[in-house]
């Protein structure tokens, strides 16, 4: 069986989860920072009420709901929590892959009890990101992305031969990913209304002409093979750590003892991967201040958690604020590359000597038993 994860209303639930002073009320992400000059990016459920969804002008969602609620869309934020719940994901130890930024597909193989599996990882994503999924069961791919959208938000569905014909009766064709006013045109034409029309159309006439084979293409029957394939393209394009405080803080030093950690594990990870990166991206967010986010590409690669943490400051700088109230922050990296060490300089050479012989000690000996001075900072406040 495939459990097919979908998150819910994915970008704003994580604005929502880092700034409690959104959660519960509508609230549209978009896609820059001239809130009455774009396009909704993602809706929050209670905005949804209002009749918004992606993809509409944002004047046009303000017309709908002036009290709406906006903020800009923030990609390193993003990325980072869907890296972190592919993660979490993978340690059930089923085979799991992106489907997109907030979508995942894992195959539990012949799980016994996939429901109470999928309810299990609804509770730990809730527990651990603050955020809710729906989760479709089914023998294919397809079928359980579909079944993943049939109880929105943090639902469960499951499409077995006992209810796949009923249920796939009721989903018009056009609720099908890449089915827009034309092709739904083209179908009403051949009459097919229904995803079942759909299905049983298709699979007879892949079935007439390509046999076995077509039907299997059709139903998009997995193999550990396609599984595979997928993850070999799914290299890692960011790497990125990010915190929420216990309560916000205007203590300069407090956050940038906080970047400082966050680089170091951002550092370490690349290393641990081999990699370096070129483009590094702060974001802050606090109860006062208008959320930010940016970032700066480099020529010079690298993967030192202090010249990584130095390009966070940099950044930090464009706030414009001496002393914001902070309290969220997240590093993340990007624009990665092979970490080449052959050009470096005797300097740079000893230094990686010393972040090598760093990174062995907190590998034997557990992480952060040595960590930089400034670090202690954070535990201190
Ligand atoms: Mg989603």
């Amino acid at each position: 069986m495939i459990l097919h994860i979908d998150m819910d209303a994915f970008f704003a639930s994580i604005e929502q989860a880092v700034n409690p002073k959104l959660k519960g009320k509508p609230l549209i992400v978009g896609s820059r920072g001239s809130k009455l000059h774009t396009v909704v990016c993602a809706a929050s459920y209670e905005a949804k009420a209002y009749g918004i969804d992606s993809g509409m002008p944002s004047l046009d969602a303000f017309k709908l709901c002036p009290d709406l609620k906006f903020v800009v869309t923030d990609q390193g934020k993003y990325i980072w929590t869907s890296e972190q719940i592919l993660e979490l994901l993978k340690g059930y130890g089923f085979e799991t892959v992106y489907a997109s930024i907030d979508e995942f597909q894992m195959d539990v193989l012949d799980a016994p009890n996939p429901q109470t599996l999928a309810k299990n990882i609804q509770e730990q994503i809730h527990e651990t990101f603050k955020i809710t999924a729906s989760i479709g069961i089914a023998r294919n791919g397809l079928l359980a992305k579909l079944a993943s959208k049939l109880n929105k938000p943090n639902g469960i569905a499951i499409l077995d031969p006992d209810n796949l014909g009923r249920t796939l009766a009721e989903v018009p064709v056009k609720k099908l990913c890449g089915v827009g006013v034309k092709t739904e045109l083209i179908f009403e034409v051949l009459g097919i209304k229904t995803c079942l029309d759909l299905y049983q159309k298709s699979a007879q006439f892949l079935e007439q002409n390509l046999g076995q084979n077509g039907l299997n293409l059709y139903l998009g029957l997995h193999s550990s093979e396609h599984f595979k394939a997928r993850e070999i393209e799914e290299k890692p394009k960011s790497v990125g750590h990010s915190y929420t405080l216990s309560k916000a803080s205007q203590n300069t030093g407090f956050i940038k003892a906080w970047i400082r950690l966050l680089s170091e594990m951002v550092g370490r990870r690349l290393r641990q991967q081999n990699l370096a990166c070129k483009t590094v991206h702060l974001w802050l967010s606090g109860p006062e201040m208008a959320h930010f986010g940016a970032q700066k590409t480099y020529r010079e690669p690298t993967n030192d958690s202090c010249e990584i943490y130095s390009r966070s400051l940099r950044i930090m700088d464009k706030t414009g604020q001496k002393s914001p109230k902070i309290r969220a922050l997240g590093v993340t990296c990007s624009n990665l590359f092979p970490a080449d060490n052959s050009a470096l300089l005797k300097e740079d050479i000893r230094k990686e000597g010393l972040i090598k012989a760093l990174d062995s000690i907190n590998t034997r000996q557990g992480d952060w038993s040595i960590y930089p001075a400034s670090v202690t900072l954070t535990r201190h406040i």
